[in-house]
């Protein structure tokens, strides 16, 4: 429950939102997002709130494509997530650049 409130109502895998109501029902599942098999741990830190279908969909991927470098279970890997956090902070610019152009429509005036 906190930690469906810590990820603003949100699938930890997906991002789309999940309602109270749906909270408990089975097709919510909780996620490790590291899992027991690789020294994942029931620690909250370690825990997500997820959709059934997405749990299923990350299985036995790694982590840090879904959750961030920091829950990467292989060596090998480093590169993985940095391309990811690259991807999320190219997803920050557009509403940046949108702001912007806001901004400069707000001085035209
Ligand atoms: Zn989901
Ligand atoms: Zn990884």
């Amino acid at each position: 429950m906190r930690l469906w409130v810590k990820q603003r109502y949100r699938c930890g895998i997906c991002k789309k939102q999940i309602r109270r109501r749906d909270l408990f029902k089975d097709y919510i599942n909780l996620d490790h997002i590291v899992a027991k098999s690789k020294g994942g741990t029931r620690d909250p830190e370690n825990m997500s709130v997820t959709h059934q279908a997405c749990n299923q969909a990350k299985a036995d991927d790694c982590p840090c494509n879904w959750y961030g470098p920091e829950f990467c279970t292989t060596d090998i890997h480093g590169g993985d997530g940095d391309r990811r956090k690259r991807q999320s902070e190219e997803l920050v610019n557009p509403a940046e650049e949108e702001s912007l152009a806001i901004q400069e429509k707000a001085n035209e005036r």
